[in-house]
């Protein structure tokens, strides 16, 4: 195998017809960013956008801008935008709420459209994976806990076993299509099928997948999907997440949190609840609008290029990361837990060290950020829109460094948010 020089890197980022496209984000110098996966980094507009909304919409134009502004129609707009990085078409999507608060509408949902079936009653099985993100386990447990009808969770150890364990007492399978720990890339169209062909629902979680690599919802015939906007969305810190249903299943979705902004008519102020047709249904009720407003900014970076080309230099990042790793790094004891093969590969690198807390500290301290996972799990998320060649190859660069002077803190004291 050839030995990868710096120079062979930055004629990549030479070459790479998407390397302008980091002029879109502010970054700080000095900085390798490599945590996009996590928190995507602040568009320049998103600056310019926030002292628009708190200055003149909301300072000036006060309460008229729920119109004026467009402030209500906010979720189902963005979820117009969001729609075709998902594969997802209008009004099928609205950003709205925590990706957790989702998850517990889409599964109160699904549930509710098996048991309202003479064929599906009976099911009383919810799949989805033991290294799942936790909130996604913790929402099932908390809705299926309060629910008191029998639902039991039923965890798989690894993505072959779906083929066995979802089956005809399956309600409902949810799965993260991206794994959160190791980047984990699953089939959508294959096990949507194999769900639907058992008469199961399927609620997929696109949190590392929307933005990061092209989605397909409406042709895989997936029934229901959430993901959040903070992460390769770039919509800022805890900005809203969104919720999507597929349209056969609009009318009849019913979640518990039927507040007045998924009403018929909210400003009617009826006693009793009806639900608008369509989207809008799983909304609950007012946005944080400073917040929402920003994942526009994001948002509208993706219409500068495609999912296809992003997907495309997504892989070509994470391919040279792990060549240079396994090139400059061989005396150490790393272990890469994310899959080579592209077709199951997200937008990460994952590595396991028995030191990574340590190791991933002293790579923060030298502008390489990236974050940790347990069990020694360092994570390193590469997003194409801002992420060069030769970051990758400064990047390894320290790594290596790190490694062979052994400048870590094996003490390192533990911080909140890891
Ligand atoms: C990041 C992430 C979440 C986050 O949920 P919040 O409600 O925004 O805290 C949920 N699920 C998965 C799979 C994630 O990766």
């Amino acid at each position: 195998m050839t030995t990868i020089t710096r120079d062979h890197c930055l004629a990549l980022d030479q070459a790479d017809t998407l390397a302008n496209l980091r002029n879109e984000f502010k970054l700080p110098a000095g900085t390798i960013y490599l945590d996009g996966n996590s928190l995507g980094a602040m568009p320049r507009s998103s600056q310019t956008r926030a002292l628009e909304v708190i200055t003149q919409e909301w300072g000036n134009d006060l309460i008229k801008s729920w119109n004026l502004a467009g402030w209500f129609d906010l979720p189902s707009r963005l979820g117009n935008l969001l729609a075709p990085l998902i594969g997802a078409a209008d009004n099928e999507v609205v950003v709205t709420d925590s990706t957790s608060v989702n998850l517990f509408k889409a599964l109160a949902a699904g549930l509710q459209i098996q048991a309202d079936k003479a064929e599906t009653a009976q099911r009383k099985v919810i799949v989805t994976e033991r290294s799942n993100f936790p909130t996604d386990i913790y929402m099932a447990e908390g809705l299926t806990r309060w629910l008191d009808r029998g639902y039991i969770l039923r965890l798989v150890d690894t993505p072959q076993e779906l083929a066995t364990a979802i089956d005809a007492d399956t309600a409902l399978v949810m799965l993260t299509h991206v794994n959160y720990r190791n980047g984990y890339l699953h089939d959508m169209q294959a096990i949507t099928q194999h769900a639907h062909q058992q008469g199961a629902l399927i609620l997929w979680d696109l949190a590392h997948s929307a933005g990061a690599l092209p989605v397909s919802l409406n042709e895989a015939g997936a029934d229901f999907a959430v993901g959040c906007t903070y992460k390769y969305l770039n919509g800022g810190p805890g900005s809203p997440a969104f919720i999507w249903v597929a349209p056969r299943h609009q009318q009849a979705f019913q979640h518990p949190l039927s507040g007045w902004w998924g009403h018929a008519s909210p400003f009617a102020m009826q006693p009793s609840f009806e639900g608008t047709p369509g989207i809008r249904r799983a909304l609950c009720g007012t946005q944080p609008i400073v917040s929402l407003a920003m994942v526009e900014c994001g948002l509208e970076i993706f219409a500068k290029t495609s999912m296809q080309a992003l997907r495309q230099k997504s892989l070509a990042l994470t391919d040279l990361f792990i060549q240079l790793v396994e090139q400059r790094c061989t005396q150490h004891p790393l272990e890469l837990v994310t899959p080579r093969k592209h077709a199951q590969r997200g937008s990460q690198v994952s590595f396991h060290h028995q030191h990574g807390y340590a190791i991933m500290q002293s790579l923060i301290a030298r502008g390489v950020i990236g974050d940790y996972r347990e069990p020694g799990i360092m994570r390193f998320g590469f997003t194409p829109l801002y992420v060069g060649f030769a970051d990758v190859w400064d990047a390894v660069e320290i790594l290596r460094d790190i490694l062979d002077t052994k400048d870590y803190a094996l003490n390192a004291t533990r911080h909140a948010v890891t």
